[in-house]
């Protein structure tokens, strides 16, 4: 039996993650976290009974706790009850699927208490790779990628002498707006971004896609979990999202792997790792129906989310957390209407020139360079509208 925590069981990757718990016996959860989204997480306790429920929302917390009443099941609330969540007792591993920057601190104090992590949280390394990667391999716990890419690429250099690998090969769809220049851009609404060609996500991710930002913490993600150079990470815009991803080895050979775009697989991977276990459900890649697969260069002057994610990487210390804070802060107005689409990426840019850089930056100094970056780019915002 294999006992699991889930932290953000509502969003897309949490909720993927409980149809794997309901298709496999030897899979139990035994604590959920979650934002606020108090009516599915009922059905989810009711279903999968944990021991300990985390609400973030205190208010939530409160009317949640009305609500299962008559069940055994603790629940807690806050970044105290996040905590709790995320070292309860009993769970072996954590998958950590909530969305932003908030993954941090639990995410740490589980590696602390000794689980091992199912990662589907990039925020995490992408700002705190430098503090998390070393507590890894202290703590001797395994830290196992859920994102398609980082799993493509783990699976890719399985029994392979990993000092021989020489380049990533970083598949990515495009997102919507493939293939359109910056002047196209200027009025994309939320709606047009959320249209994402391959894949279901959660509406973070997907205008994250959109902006090809996702690529970039993705890159510098990779960095981290490979011990490689950005240099040597090269995005491939791969718009069939069937290769999910590849490594290139010292002799030129290329190891990929390839599959339909669906999160069950990676999510699977690893939660069984090393253990392949069969997936019932859904589609195979039938190559005679694909036909093709086609690939281009990312067009890094419209996308220029992409080329600041480089240079935030290359910089290092803080400036990843001022990169990922203002893309977070600026994702949430734009799906609110309040800005436009490339504001995004702008206000990334803008957050990066005015920030000083901290080097090997602690856990107290990335939170206050992140709520720094939320106010200046809350505040140059409200000077140019
Ligand atoms: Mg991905």
């Amino acid at each position: 039996m294999k006992k699991i925590g889930i932290l953000g069981s509502t969003g897309s990757i949490g909720t993927q993650t409980l149809d794997i718990v309901r298709e496999n016996q030897e899979l139990k959860v035994t604590a959920l976290a979650v934002d606020s989204n108090i009516e599915l997480l009922e059905r989810q306790v009711r279903e999968f009974l944990p021991n300990l429920v985390c609400v973030y929302r205190e208010e939530k917390a409160i009317q949640f706790r009305d609500r299962i009443k008559d069940l055994p099941v603790k629940v807690v609330t806050g970044m105290e009850g996040l905590i709790a969540c995320a070292t309860e007792s009993e769970a072996d591993t954590q998958v950590t699927a909530m969305v932003g920057m908030i993954g941090i601190q639990p995410t740490i104090e589980a590696i602390h208490a000794g689980k091992n992590i199912a990662l589907a949280n990039k925020e995490t390394l992408v700002t705190a790779g430098h503090i998390i990667m070393p507590l890894v391999k202290e703590k001797g716990v395994t830290l196992l990628p859920v994102d398609s890419e980082h799993s493509a690429i783990f699976q890719s250099l399985n029994g392979e002498d990993k000092k021989k690998a020489h380049k990533i090969l970083l598949t990515a769809s495009g997102g919507p707006f493939r293939g359109m220049k910056l002047s196209e851009l200027h009025d994309k609404q939320p709606k047009d971004a959320l249209k994402h060609p391959n894949w279901a996500m959660g509406q973070k991710i997907t205008i994250d896609s959109a902006t090809m930002v996702n690529k970039g913490l993705e890159v510098m993600e990779a960095a981290w979990l490979f011990d490689m150079s950005l240099d040597a990470i090269q995005v491939v815009v791969h718009p069939q999202s069937i290769i999910h991803s590849m490594v290139e080895y010292v002799d030129g050979s290329i190891i990929a792997q390839l599959g339909v775009p669906d999160m069950k697989l990676p999510i699977q991977y690893a939660l069984f790792y090393p253990t392949r276990k069969p997936l019932l459900q859904g589609e195979r890649v039938d190559f005679f129906k694909l036909r093709q697969l086609t690939f281009e260069a990312p067009d890094l002057d419209t996308f220029f989310g992409l080329r600041l994610a480089y240079e935030a990487g290359h910089l290092g210390g803080s400036m990843p957390t001022v990169y990922n804070a203002a893309n977070e802060w600026a994702v949430a107005e734009f799906l609110k209407g309040h800005i436009e689409f490339l504001m995004i990426p702008t206000l990334i840019e803008k957050a990066m020139q005015q920030h000083k850089l901290i080097n090997n930056p602690s856990l107290k100094e990335i939170l206050n360079t992140e709520q720094e970056t939320y106010d200046f780019v809350r505040g140059f915002t409200e000077s140019v509208l």
